[in-house]
């Protein structure tokens, strides 16, 4: 059985990628900042039934809390590794660039940025061992710039560049280093924005339509897959055809 970690598993597109992954027999480690993370997990396991399913504690910006979450899952579940890890956790903290504190800068850049370095570094020993590897990376269309999102649109190009780099450093070990880059999905992220600011995107979004966490989830499942393995370095576009 390969294991995969989800980081935010508990919420909007890392839930759904956590009931797609269980579904296909993967075992899942949910890890989430938000306090319901084990309930979570055990709706995912009964939807699932597939026991193979834990969800913990987890603050990606926190180096400490990223080593105890991954030596936690290691023992909990009595592996040695970790095959596969999903880059997902994210928030926003949107304000014109006039406007934007350093808290809104720095919250949105150690979530993203400081979130992918930490927990990449306790898996990545691992997947150099056994000789293969999955890390995706959660981008968005935002990181081509988007009016409000300065720190989020630099987390996220930022994420595009760690992707490519990890991807030239780790092809030689059987590692694959994708990011997706998501257009606007309904999940409990976008659910606040005003109704003015969706009806301006759903004008702006060929398919017509906000996409579901699924379609994403979807896409993880086979990058994830053996099938994708000649697929590396890539950012694949999940817009309904929308582009900034
Ligand atoms: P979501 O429903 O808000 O889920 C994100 C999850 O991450 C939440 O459970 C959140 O917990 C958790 N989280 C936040 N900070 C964390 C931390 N420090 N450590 C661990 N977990 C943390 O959002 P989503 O829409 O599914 O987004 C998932 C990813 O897709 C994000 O990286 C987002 O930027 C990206 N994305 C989303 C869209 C979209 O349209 N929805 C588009 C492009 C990219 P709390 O709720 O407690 O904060």
């Amino acid at each position: 059985m390969r294991y995969a970690i989800v980081t935010g598993g508990g919420s909007g597109i890392g839930y759904t990628t956590s009931i797609k992954l269980a579904s296909l027999g993967y075992g899942v480690i949910m890890g989430d900042i938000a306090p319901n993370i084990e309930e979570k997990a055990k709706s995912v396991r009964e939807a699932t039934k597939n026991e193979k399913v834990i969800g913990l504690h987890l603050d990606v910006t926190d180096w400490d809390s990223c080593n105890a979450f991954y030596n936690k899952a290691l023992s909990s579940l009595g592996i040695d590794h970790v095959d596969i890890l999903i880059n997902n956790a994210g928030i926003l903290r949107d304000a014109l660039f006039v406007k934007m504190t350093r808290e809104q800068w720095d919250q949105v850049i150690k979530v993203h940025l400081y979130g992918a370095f930490n927990m990449t570094k306790q898996v990545v020993e691992g997947m150099i061992k056994y000789q293969w590897g999955r890390i995706i990376n959660m981008s968005s269309i935002s990181w081509k710039g988007n009016v409000g999102q300065a720190n989020y649109s630099a987390a996220k190009a930022g994420l595009i560049g760690f992707t490519k780099t990890l991807a030239k450093e780790l092809g030689k070990y059987n590692i694959t280093v994708n990011a997706i880059v998501p257009g606007f999905i309904d999940t409990p992220m976008t659910a606040p924005l005003p109704d003015k600011i969706k009806k301006m995107f759903l004008e702006r979004i060929p398919a017509g339509r906000m996409g579901r966490p699924e379609e994403i989830s979807n896409i993880i499942a086979f990058l994830v897959s053996d099938e994708a393995s000649y697929i590396s370095g890539a950012e694949i576009e999940v817009t309904g055809g929308f582009s900034q």
